[in-house]
């Protein structure tokens, strides 16, 4: 190994606001946090128009500009932003032990603590009228982007634990809503679907997909197709929301980390701690459930905690073997 490799305290992977909070939280505590932005700076809020749902913006704020705010906060305290992707890693499983990262497939970072914030991707169908028109109704988070919807009718497709509740959430807000769910029942759990059958604004069409949404600029209808009977149909609605499930952001760690099935990374009880020491992870990578910018802020803060807990409690040791070593010398 190069003499040069460069070694830190701290790493953060991803700049979405856990990365962002968690490099506030370390660099406040000297941790001299590096943090590397990924793919797309910013994550998942810089997709979205204006966040009304993040507590302190009284008149709601742009999610490009709230993530601008953040990085300035964090580099404010000292944070190093690079524009970056890991693309592998190697962590030592020793208490104490560097762990390995790898940028852009070329340079090697040290890093004493690592904190995953890498988020996760929401699925889309695919469709070419769905691209068009990310941005101009069509969106994959109701509760961030259903107030724009107010009165109107939209429609829904997925029929999972994540569609049920925005379908029903939806409801509250829109004068009607269709959910769109490609076989002929739900995998939505059972209280979800009895929440979405008593909602009485809200349709469900079993054996349905999108075929196509309609508008040029923004969504004016949506072209629905009965995959049993092939029957097409097309409704006016002004959103189109996609609930089929997210990707989380972890392939790097495959083997490495413990994941769920569904590949989200497991922490430790109410901590943030990964199995490996030094490692931990917050926001939207160890998170199906919730996925709110808030709340992977306060899984960022907690990570950045974990992380000086861990050093202090690593230099402790060391000082205590130091001075044992001394008194046997
Ligand atoms: P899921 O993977 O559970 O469900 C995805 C849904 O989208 C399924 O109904 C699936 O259909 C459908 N789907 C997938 N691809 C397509 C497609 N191309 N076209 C049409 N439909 C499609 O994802 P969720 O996000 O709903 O949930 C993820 C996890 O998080 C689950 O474990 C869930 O229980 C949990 N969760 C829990 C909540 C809670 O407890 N309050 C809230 C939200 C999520 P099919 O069934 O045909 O495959």
């Amino acid at each position: 190994m190069s003499d040069t490799t460069e070694r830190i305290k701290c790493l953060i992977i991803g700049s979405g606001p856990a990365g962002y909070t968690a490099a506030i939280y370390a660099s406040r505590a000297d941790l001299k946090p590096v943090l590397y932005t990924g793919m797309e700076p910013g994550g998942q809020l810089t997709t979205t128009t204006e966040v009304d749902n993040f507590p302190g913006y009284p008149e709601g704020i742009d999610g490009p500009k709230m993530m601008m705010d953040l990085q300035q906060q964090a580099e404010r305290f000292g944070t190093q932003v690079r524009i970056g992707m890991v693309t592998e890693v190697e962590l030592s499983k020793e208490v104490g032990g560097i762990h390995r990262a790898c940028v852009d497939n070329a340079t090697w970072v040290e890093a004493e603590t690592i904190i995953i914030s890498t988020g996760a991707t929401a699925k889309y169908l695919g469709l070419p009228s769905e691209q068009r028109l990310r941005g101009g109704g069509v969106s994959a988070c109701a509760v961030c982007d259903g107030f724009f919807y107010k009165g109107q009718d939209v429609a829904i497709v997925g029929g999972g634990d994540t569609a049920a509740e925005e379908a029903t959430y939806l409801a509250n807000i829109c004068n009607k809503v269709t959910m769109l769910v490609r076989k002929d029942y739900m995998r939505a759990s059972k209280a979800m679907q009895h929440r979405v059958n008593n909602t009485k604004n809200l349709e469900v069409r079993y054996n349905t997909e999108a075929e196509e949404i309609l508008g040029d600029q923004v969504v004016e209808g949506l072209r629905m197709v009965n995959n049993q009977t092939g029957e097409k149909e097309e409704i006016k609605i002004t959103g189109f929301f996609v609930a089929i499930g997210h990707k989380p952001n972890t392939d790097i760690f495959k083997g490495q980390l413990d994941m769920d099935d569904t590949g989200y990374l497991i922490t430790k009880g109410k901590s943030t701690k990964t199995n490996i020491p030094g490692v931990f992870a917050s926001g939207d990578v160890q998170d199906k459930e919730y996925r709110q910018a808030v709340t992977a802020a306060g899984t960022g803060c907690m990570a950045a905690l974990d992380a000086e807990r861990y050093l202090a409690e690593k230099d402790s040791h060391m000082e205590e073997a130091n001075a044992e070593e001394k008194l046997n010398a």
